[in-house]
């Protein structure tokens, strides 16, 4: 028979297998384990809803059969078994499970050895890690309900064969042929009842059905004191008690993470667990899990949030989205629950209200644990705010400030706050200090006497909020300014409102005045006599800006934009870039401020005198410069160019 070809990167990873230097082959049990359970799940959700289905649940088994003399493992199960083309289709090609994904990523290089370790240390790689182990597998399947069966057959990554052949009882057969034992490896250990008693106590103690061996053991023969006779028995290895059921002092950290890994296909482990058990109105245990980092498509359309939802340790939905709220979407887990029904359907579910009670406990549990985080492990909640904080912000924003209470706690923004020297020292040296995060706590905590706003700017990076002129001016005063550097950070601000009754000011906008009353009456009555100046530069300028006017709280810049209205200049930025920007609904008030402590102050009064047509040149390229700082595109940098050149010659 031919044998067919496997897909590319099948054969990559298959060879790889082959060659294994791999230390913990074992795992090729769990994988095969978990697929087996994987089918008669697929088949025990088919039979709810399809009545030729008619498995009873407690017929479900997968056995385990070693046979020293043939050198051979088969691990047999009774789900929903392979059609020739699933055959084909699954054990031909790599399943989707990102094992590949991750090993491709660049980011990623590291040595063949190291990825190789990598990648089935962290995510298992199914199937094809039976052949860290065996040298022949033959996988024997006949699909539920089917009438022919198949036999798939491959020594290694030089091909299969796949034919018909005779199988009674649907379900999935596979048998390995273990490698020979070398220095290193004793294979022929895995043909040992205790060897194998122990690698299901392992990693498959908590899956719900149950897995067989014939165990043998010594008895006393009947009527002798001093005879033992051998007997079989069929013994059932694992408790089958799922690891949420169980205690959680039984259970080790190392023991959840691994779980979380191997269900929810994450190759870190999660930055937190979270397990709760509720008793009394309703009655549940959820087991969930804070991802370390953002899996690669969250922020794409096509992440779907969801908890798994069990009813008494059985699967009904594999992504619950009602039971959690967009702004907690990256949590991963599972909840289960006796008060809910088997056959339940999606529909129904929407409006059951012991789920609406779940989730409502679950919100409040999950940002207990992250503000518990935030106080008590700071770097790692750093972490988890670098991935999901842009979430938490959403979670504002969508609302419209509806979940401020909750969520406000956990913001964290860049800021200008630098800790004292003697808190600097703590810190490890990679942790040198760089604009380290704040919360609007920390932030009320430090304001000055007399500061009643939280002040903010925003901009693209630290970099360049840091030295706008507006921020230099007021940071030099000694007030703190937060650094908003996403796009979302002033939508939240402005769905926010305020924290703590202290409003939020943009520097760069509302016209933050520091300075004393009378500084105030001075630059309005400069601002009054030089009228007719402005008038002439704001119209040199054109409608780019609404006005042109002196400031006095510029340091050392000559100019700055700043903006009026509800529309800040960064904010024009963001919604700008949108798809289905309209570009006249959304411009923001600009105001172009001259600084009136400047030489230019002076320059621009005398040009208003004796030169106009020099006055308009100068009032563009002040504009021009004013865009530059703050980050801004120019809309004909070739003319600025030339105006400026026109002033060199
Ligand atoms: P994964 O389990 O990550 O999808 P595998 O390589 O372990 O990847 O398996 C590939 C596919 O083969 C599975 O998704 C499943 O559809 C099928 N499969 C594997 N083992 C069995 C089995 N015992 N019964 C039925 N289908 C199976």
């Amino acid at each position: 028979m031919d044998k067919k070809q496997f897909k590319t990167e099948s054969k990559k990873l298959l060879d790889m297998m082959v060659n294994s230097i791999y230390t913990h082959k074992e795992i090729f049990l769990r994988e095969l384990i978990s697929n087996a359970s994987d089918a008669i799940d697929k088949l025990h959700f088919r039979s709810l809803t399809d009545d030729s289905v008619t498995v009873k649940s407690d017929e479900y088994e997968i056995r385990l059969t070693p046979d020293k003399d043939a050198r051979t493992l088969t691990i047999t199960d009774n789900g929903c078994g392979m059609t020739k083309v699933e055959l084909e289709n699954n054990l031909g090609t790599i399943a989707k499970s990102g094992s590949f994904e991750f090993k491709n990523d660049p980011e990623n290089a590291k040595d063949e050895k190291e990825q190789e370790i990598d990648i089935i240390g962290q995510f298992g790689v199914g199937f094809y890690s039976a052949f860290m182990v065996a040298d022949k597998i033959t996988v024997t399947s006949k699909a539920y309900g089917a009438d022919e069966a198949y036999k798939w057959e491959s020594e290694g990554a030089d091909g299969y064969t796949l034919e018909a052949c005779e199988k009674e009882e649907p379900g999935t057969q596979i048998v390995l042929h273990l490698k020979e034992d070398t220095e290193d490896d004793k294979f022929s250990e895995y043909l040992e009842e205790y060897t194998l008693k122990n690698l299901i106590k392992k990693y498959s103690d908590y899956i719900r059905y149950p897995i067989r061996m014939i165990t043998e053991h010594e008895k006393l023969k009947e009527g002798s004191e001093d005879e033992y006779e051998k007997i079989s028995e069929d013994e059932t290895l694992n408790s089958m008690i799922p690891i949420w059921k169980k205690d959680t002092s039984d259970v080790t950290d190392e023991e959840y993470a691994g779980f979380y890994k191997d269900k929810f296909f994450d190759f870190e482990d999660p930055l937190k667990i979270i397990r709760q058990k509720a008793e009394g109105t309703s009655e549940y245990i959820a087991l969930l899990f804070i991802p370390a980092r953002a899996p690669f498509d969250y922020y794409s359309k096509d992440f779907e949030k969801g908890l798994q939802l069990y009813s008494s340790g059985v699967m009904i939905m594999d992504k619950c989205k009602d039971l959690l709220p967009d702004y907690f979407s990256f949590v991963r887990g599972l909840v289960d629950s006796s008060d809910l029904s088997l056959n339940i359907s999606r529909e129904m579910l929407q409006h059951d209200r012991q789920l609406k009670i779940i989730a409502k406990a679950l919100e409040k549990k999950i940002a207990g644990e992250l503000s518990k985080m935030l106080t008590d492990e700071r770097e790692k909640y750093e972490k988890f705010f670098e991935n999901f904080g842009t979430q938490l912000k959403w979670g504002i924003y969508s609302s419209y400030g509806g979940n401020k209470e909750l969520l406000e706690d956990l913001l964290l923004f860049k800021s200008s706050y630098e800790p004292a020297e003697d808190e600097k020292k703590e810190d490890s040296e990679e942790k040198e200090y760089k604009n380290k995060l704040v919360s609007l706590k920390e932030y009320v905590s430090r304001m000055k006497e007399g500061q009643d706003k939280i002040y903010f700017a925003s901009g693209e990076s630290v970099n360049k909020i840091k030295f706008l002129p507006q921020v230099e001016s007021v940071t030099s005063k000694g007030y703190e300014v937060l650094y908003l550097t996403e796009d979302i950070d002033e939508f939240t601000m402005q769905m926010l409102r305020n924290y703590d009754e202290k409003e939020f000011l943009n520097v760069c906008k509302d016209s933050l005045d520091l300075s004393t009353e009378e500084e105030k009456e001075q630059i309005k009555t400069e601002n009054e006599s030089k009228a007719d100046m402005f008038k002439f530069m704001k119209e040199s300028i054109g409608d780019k800006v609404a006005r042109v006017q002196f400031t006095n709280s510029l340091t050392n810049h000559a100019v700055c934009l700043s903006s009026e209205g509800d529309i800040s200049v960064e904010m024009e930025k963001v919604l700008s870039k949108m798809p289905d920007a309209d570009d006249k609904q959304i411009k923001a008030e600009t105001v172009l401020e001259v600084n009136v402590n400047h030489p230019i102050a002076k320059t621009l009064g005398e040009l208003f005198e004796k030169d106009k047509d020099k006055l308009a040149t100068y009032s563009r390229i002040l504009y021009a410069q004013a865009c530059l700082i703050n980050g801004m595109p120019l809309d004909n940098p070739s003319e600025v160019s030339e105006m400026v050149c026109g002033l060199m010659v």
